[in-house]
């Protein structure tokens, strides 16, 4: 039958066109944005009044045409379920972040291609992040959502609100509607622990926080000390310095992790959410037996989580591969995962997961599917490429930036490179500008400074980059969309195996 939709004279996004709850729904793009269309039939006319926009009504049923506008998106939501972001459980799943809102498509595309069975994020974003880029979790989540639509993703989408710090994080994140919540304790880890001697270490230990722990000093040890735990082929020593060691270190992170699923459960009310606990970003890497300790201990206090991001040995920095030696990691790996089969299941989750070329078939093998990878800010280093290869004058102006800004922007960043082995702007011919992102050191330079590059004031106050960098994705997502399949079909064909 013929639709209304196809007398109209926009341009319509094929995979967006789609039937479902009483209505026929589409995108059209309008300019750098996009329109809402939808159809109902004559007489289901209040099926529309959530939505905002102008209706046409006729003899064939209701037109409305109305904005990609926030009121827009949450009522897309609520008809369309698929949109909803929804706990994922323990499927092998990815999330994909997106810094600059305009990404979701080339997700989309890549899960489509390369992800067989893989249950994708694609609104991801810590709050950290958030402020960086000026973006809230509403914007982050709406992007998200215009994307899913826009190429018609149908199969079912978690939203990560990534490295929570406070209950007011959670709060905000759960009224924009994200599923999974990712608590970082990470500053109530001391990894000063892994250098005490056994007189600090028990000064530590009996100042923790008893009682949010629910528990004391002597059943600690009553517990732990002294116990041969055997996980498959792992054998884990719980001497009395291991367990001093692992309560010293993380339990202050436990009793902050207990405290942050209380407010989480809490607030959430009937609403389906699932837990995420991270301490990637400490400074030391978390051994199996303090791994071991720390979920049983968050078992012990009742939190059910659906995967966990230990600091691995080696060096995973942003937007580069693994640094360090990689039979150490899969023996690390090995352990971790083996840990994650006997207290859950649950997922071992790879953070700052980007370019990790050589770990993936390795992650996939170890956790045997139980795994969930997080990346992002190479999201917007296929920007800068698309940009490079639209406007090698902005890409240029850009690398000159950020190189002011690296020394700064480092600082809360896993990074190694160093200024004065990068490329001078100046030294790079125009053709080969784009070559910059395969370099180490410029590459790492660009990923950490992208908040700067974002929010940078020119100054007639309007933005130094901002504006002319989404413009030119918003006008060529095409482009922007085929880089960004490419790279990702990398990272998900090996983790899905
Ligand atoms: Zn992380």
């Amino acid at each position: 039958m013929k639709s209304r939709l196809d007398e109209l004279d926009v341009e319509l996004l094929p995979r967006s066109r789609t039937e479902d709850a009483g209505a026929e729904w589409a995108l059209a793009r309008a300019g750098e944005t996009h329109q809402l269309l939808a159809v109902v039939p004559a007489g289901r006319e209040a099926l529309l009044d959530d939505l905002e926009g102008r209706t046409e009504g006729g003899a064939d049923g209701t037109l409305l045409v109305g904005p990609a506008s926030p009121r827009n998106a949450v009522a897309l939501r609520r008809h369309l379920e698929w949109l909803r972001p929804r706990p994922l459980g323990t499927a092998t799943s990815a999330g994909l972040g997106d810094r600059l809102g305009l990404a979701t498509p080339g997700h989309v595309r890549a899960v489509r291609v390369a992800g067989a069975g893989l249950r994708p994020i694609f609104a991801q974003q810590s709050i950290r992040e958030m402020s960086r880029t000026g973006r809230t979790p509403i914007e982050v989540m709406d992007d998200a959502t215009w994307g899913t639509l826009a190429e018609g993703w149908r199969d079912g989408v978690g939203a990560d609100a990534d490295h929570l710090k406070t209950p007011e994080d959670i709060d905000a994140c759960l009224a924009a509607g994200f599923s999974f919540f990712t608590v970082d304790p990470g500053d109530h880890v001391d990894s000063s622990a892994d250098s005490a001697g056994p007189e600090e270490l028990r000064t530590a230990v009996a100042a923790l926080p008893w009682k949010e722990l629910e528990d004391t000093e002597a059943d600690l040890r009553a517990l732990y000390v002294g116990r041969t735990v055997v996980v498959e082929d792992h054998t884990l020593q719980l001497d009395e310095l291991t367990v001093l060691r692992a309560a010293a270190k993380y339990g202050r992170a436990v009793a902050h992790v207990a405290r942050m699923e209380r407010h989480l459960r809490q607030a959430a009310g009937a609403r389906e959410v699932e837990l995420e606990v991270s301490v990637d970003e400490t400074e030391t890497p978390t051994t199996p037996a303090e791994h071991y300790w720390v979920a049983s201990e968050l078992r012990r206090l009742g939190v059910t989580w659906v995967s966990l991001a230990p600091r691995f040995v080696g060096r995973f920095e942003k937007g580069v591969d693994y640094i360090g030696d990689l039979d150490e990691l899969e023996a690390d790996l090995a352990a971790h995962a083996a840990i994650a089969r006997r207290l859950g299941p649950y997922k071992l989750s790879l953070h700052s997961g980007s370019d990790k070329f050589s770990v993936y078939p390795i992650a996939a093998r170890q956790t045997r599917g139980l795994v969930h990878l997080k990346t992002a800010g190479t999201s917007y280093l296929e920007a800068l490429r698309t940009v490079a290869g639209l406007d090698a004058g902005l890409f240029r102006e850009i690398y000159v930036f950020a190189r002011e800004r690296y020394e700064t922007d480092r600082a809360s960043y896993h990074v190694s490179a160093r200024l004065d082995r990068a490329p001078k702007p100046d030294q790079v011919p125009e053709s080969s500008l784009v070559s910059l992102l395969e370099g180490f050191d410029a590459r790492e330079i660009l990923h950490v400074t992208f908040g700067s590059v974002l929010t940078e004031r020119s100054e007639d106050e309007g933005f130094r980059f901002r504006d002319r960098l989404l413009g030119l994705l918003a006008a060529h997502p095409e482009a922007y969309a085929d880089n960004l399949e490419t790279h990702f079909v990398r990272h998900l064909r090996p983790l899905v195996r």
